[in-house]
C-alpha cells in the first residue's frame, strides 16, 4: 500500500510518515519547504520506502506527479496559522483552495482509494456554542478559516459529483515532536517552550483565560489511521473533529510547561509570564465534542493534554537544547 503525504515535510505530516514507514507502507511527501523542513524528513532518506517529490501543489503537474500510484492520500500541505492569512490573504488562498482543488482532481483522476485531508476547528468561526459538533458552525473570522471551509465544501461536492471518497480531520490545536518552535507564525507551545529554555518571557495574548483543546499529535495520527482504513462506508464524505476533547486555558498551558521544564532546568521556574493584548481574529473558548469520531471511527485517544505536553517537553528539551 503507498500512501501520498502532501505537506509531508512539516509538523504533522512528517510525524504521519514516520509512522506509516514504521507500519511498512510505501509513502511519498510532496512538499515544497515553504514552511516544513528537510531535517524533519532526513532520516527517512535511507528507507527505500519513501520518495520524497519536491514540489507545490499549486502546481497541478507537480500533484499529479505525486500520486501515481498512491493507494491513499492524507493531504497536509496547506500554509497555517491565521495571522499571516490576515497578513497574506491571496497567497493562503492559492495555496489552501487552489491547491487543495489540485489535489482533488488528481485524487480523482487517478483513482485513489480514499483523500483525507486536513480540516481545521477554525471553521467553527464565531459560534460560541460548547463544545463544538460537526454540523454546528459560525461564521469564519480569518481569510485561513474561510480556505479551511471551502475544502470541506470542496470535498463534499467531489464525493457527491465524481464519487471520490473523502474525509476531513478538524484539528484542534495540534501539538508535539517537531512543530517548528521558530518563526513570525510559529504555534503557541514550541515558541514558549523554546522562549523558556532561553529564560525568556513568553507573552500571552489576553488575560490567559482563553482556553484550547490542545491535542497531541499521536491521538491526531491515529485519526488519520482511522479514517484512511475504516471499512465502514457510512463513516465517509464526512467530517471530523479531531481533539482530546477537554480544554486548557493558556495559564494552566503555562504553568504545566513551567513545571516540566523546570525538572530540567530549575532556573526556569523562575521565568516570568508577560500578558499582551488579544489577538485578531481570536475565538475565546475551543472545545470538541469527539463524540462521532469515537462512534463512526472507534476513536480513543491516548493522549491527554498533560501527558502529551510531557513527552513533547521531553522531545524539544533533548532535540533542541
Ligand atoms: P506545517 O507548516 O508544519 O506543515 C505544512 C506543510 O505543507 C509544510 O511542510 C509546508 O512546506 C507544506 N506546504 C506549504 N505550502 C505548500 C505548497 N504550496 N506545496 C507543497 N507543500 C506545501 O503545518 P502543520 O501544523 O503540520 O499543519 C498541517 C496541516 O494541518 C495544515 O493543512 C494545517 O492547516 C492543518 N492544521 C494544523 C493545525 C495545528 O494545530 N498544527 C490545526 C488545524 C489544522
Amino acid at each position: 500500500m503507498k500512501i501520498l503525504i502532501t505537506g509531508g515535510a512539516g509538523f504533522i505530516g512528517s510525524n504521519l510518515c514516520e509512522y506509516f514507514l514504521n507500519k511498512g507502507y510505501k509513502v511519498t511527501c510532496l512538499d515544497n519547504f515553504a514552511t516544513g523542513h528537510r531535517h524533519n524528513i532526513e532520516p527517512f532518506f535511507s528507507n527505500k520506502n519513501f520518495e520524497l517529490i519536491e514540489g507545490d501543489i499549486r502546481n497541478i503537474e507537480d500533484c499529479n506527479k505525486a500520486i501515481l500510484g498512491a493507494d491513499y492520500v492524507l493531504h497536509q500541505a496547506a500554509l497555517g496559522s491565521v495571522p499571516r492569512s490576515i497578513n497574506d490573504p491571496i497567497t493562503s488562498n492559492e495555496v489552501n483552495v487552489s491547491g487543495f482543488l489540485n489535489m482533488l482532481v488528481a485524487a480523482r483522476d487517478a483513482g485513489v482509494k480514499r483523500f483525507v485531508y486536513a480540516a481545521s476547528s477554525s471553521t467553527y468561526g464565531d459560534s460560541e456554542s460548547l463544545p463544538k459538533v460537526e454540523d454546528r458552525i459560525g461564521k469564519p473570522l480569518s481569510p485561513y478559516a474561510i480556505t479551511k471551509y471551502v475544502n470541506e465544501l470542496y470535498a463534499e461536492i467531489f464525493s457527491k459529483t465524481y464519487g471520490l471518497e473523502t474525509i476531513g480531520l478538524r484539528y484542534f490545536n495540534v501539538f508535539g515532536r517537531k512543530q517548528d518552535p521558530n518563526g513570525a507564525y510559529a504555534a503557541v507551545i514550541p515558541k514558549f517552550v523554546m522562549q523558556f529554555m532561553k529564560h525568556e518571557s513568553p507573552v500571552i495574548n489576553g488575560d490567559g483565560n482563553y482556553s484550547r483543546d490542545f491535542t497531541y499529535i499521536d491521538n491526531v495520527i491515529q485519526m488519520n489511521e482511522l479514517a484512511m482504513l475504516t471499512e465502514n462506508k457510512e463513516a465517509v464524505n464526512t467530517v471530523y473533529n479531531t481533539a482530546f476533547g477537554d480544554r486548557t486555558t493558556l495559564n494552566d498551558l503555562v504553568a504545566n510547561l513551567k513545571t516540566y521544564l523546570a525538572e530540567f532546568d530549575s532556573k526556569i521556574a523562575d521565568v516570568k509570564v508577560v500578558h499582551g493584548p488579544n489577538r485578531v481574529g481570536d475565538i475565546p473558548h475551543s472545545l470538541a465534542s469527539i463524540d462521532k469520531a469515537k462512534t463512526m471511527l472507534n476513536y480513543n485517544p491516548k493522549y491527554s493534554m498533560k501527558a502529551g505536553l510531557k513527552e513533547a517537553v521531553e522531545w524539544y528539551w533533548k532535540n533542541l537544547k
